[in-house]
């Protein structure tokens, strides 16, 4: 059997492993060419692509919903002026 070394060793997956990489995939935590077999899975899939789609979207409102409870500094330096607090540079609250 003759391979085409020049080309990336891309696996085949069926739906079940490619759902099973789904959070891997998403966080960019699969080498190369494991993202390649799932992007060609997807693309010839009708049932996978909701799945990520789904997910996705998911992963987009944790992201939002925490950048929002990130409270600014500039917030966080009015908060101290208003309870009469020196801006303290180390905040480690030493236990006594
Ligand atoms: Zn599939």
């Amino acid at each position: 059997m003759i391979t085409d070394i020049l080309a990336p060793v891309v696996p085949v997956f069926d739906c079940k492993e490619t759902v099973r990489r789904l959070w891997d995939y998403l966080d960019r935590e699969l080498a190369p060419a494991d993202m390649a077999a799932i992007d060609s899975h997807l693309a010839q899939c009708d049932k996978c692509p909701q799945h990520f789609a789904f997910e996705r979207q998911f992963l987009a409102a944790v992201k939002a919903a925490r950048s929002q409870h990130t409270a600014p500094d500039a917030l966080r330096a009015r908060v101290r002026a208003t309870l009469g607090l020196a801006p303290s540079k180390k905040d480690d609250g030493a236990h006594g």
